[in-house]
């Protein structure tokens, strides 16, 4: 292959995944909905997620996406140097993006900030959301797609809190949100939360533990206790499925962190809803790929 006609199937492959994953959810969601299910003991919540797998079924059976909010795509690269398409890569997602629009197809999420007019395409000034990680002598290319929609991971929540106010203030700070308006996402949701050294870092890890699977913990134990009486706080508030009452709120919590500045502890949170459209394709050099997130995809 020549390097236009490289540039040109990784476009087409990255639209398909997109368009795929607007429609069918990764396996770890899917897996986790059903064990919620299962655990419920009334029959609203029951009925529910029944309706989730029915919505799940006819979107793969109809071929359309399975939420109206397909959201603003937002890519979570990490490229290796050596990669021979790093220089189109962020091109190529763009193009990628409008070319699942059209074929999804996906509702058009892209409005000019103060000019006020929405693109019709999905891209504009900085959309799609692209984030880079450089992988130093690596030739492969890992690509975290995700579909925010208003109501989940836009509209997250980030502050620094004074040192003295510590894990504790973390732990309110979230429950806090969780608490008034779940941050508006569709539950059970999937929890993300940035303990980090400032405002901005916290808040990029909040949306990046959101990629890592529901299941997995922080590697840090005293971080993976801290995921697990979160999401036991979290589910004790009933929130259930659709928010109509339930035992279980959550997917999961999931925490990233770094170390921090003595004087701040930065917190953030942000929640990925039930339709927690995110998917992960890692390229080698030859654009032979492999997807971790969704079983049986042919691109
Ligand atoms: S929160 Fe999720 S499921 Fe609910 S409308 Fe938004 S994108 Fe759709």
């Amino acid at each position: 292959m020549t390097h236009e006609e490289q540039v040109k199937r990784m476009t087409d492959m990255i639209a398909k995944f997109v368009g795929f994953t607007g429609k069918k959810l990764p396996d770890d969601v899917i897996a986790k909905l059903t064990e919620l299910r299962e655990k419920e003991t009334e029959a609203m919540p029951k009925v529910i997620y029944d309706t989730m797998f029915r919505n799940q079924e006819l979107a793969v059976k109809l071929d359309r996406p399975s939420c109206q909010d397909t959201g603003v795509l937002q890519f979570w690269v990490k490229c290796g140097t050596k990669f021979p398409l790093i220089d189109d890569l962020e091109a190529l997602l763009k193009e990628a993006v409008v070319k699942a629009t059209f074929e999804t197809p996906l509702r058009h999420n892209s409005v000019e900030t103060f000019d006020e007019y929405n693109t019709g395409k999905n891209v504009g000034k900085g959309t799609p959301t692209v984030w880079w990680d450089i992988v130093p002598h690596s030739d492969k290319c890992e690509i975290y797609t995700y579909m925010a929609g208003g109501g989940c991971t836009l509209p997250g929540c980030a502050t620094v809190l004074m040192p003295g106010e510590g894990y504790e203030g973390v732990t309110k700070f979230v429950m806090d949100r969780m608490t008034s308006y779940g941050l508006n996402a569709c539950p059970p949701l999937l929890v993300g939360v940035g303990v980090a050294t400032s405002v901005e870092t916290a808040a990029l890890l909040s949306k990046k533990a959101l990629m890592r699977p529901i299941g997995s913990h922080n590697e840090n134990e005293r971080a993976a206790k801290m995921e697990k009486l979160l999401e036991d706080g979290i589910n004790a508030i009933g929130l259930g499925p659709q928010g109509m009452g339930g035992k279980y709120s959550v997917m999961g919590v999931n925490i990233e962190n770094t170390a921090r500045h003595p004087s701040a502890i930065g917190v953030a949170v942000n929640v990925g809803c039930w339709s927690h459209r995110r998917g992960h394709i890692i390229f080698d050099a030859d654009l032979n790929y492999e997807i971790t997130t969704h079983t049986g995809v042919e691109l």
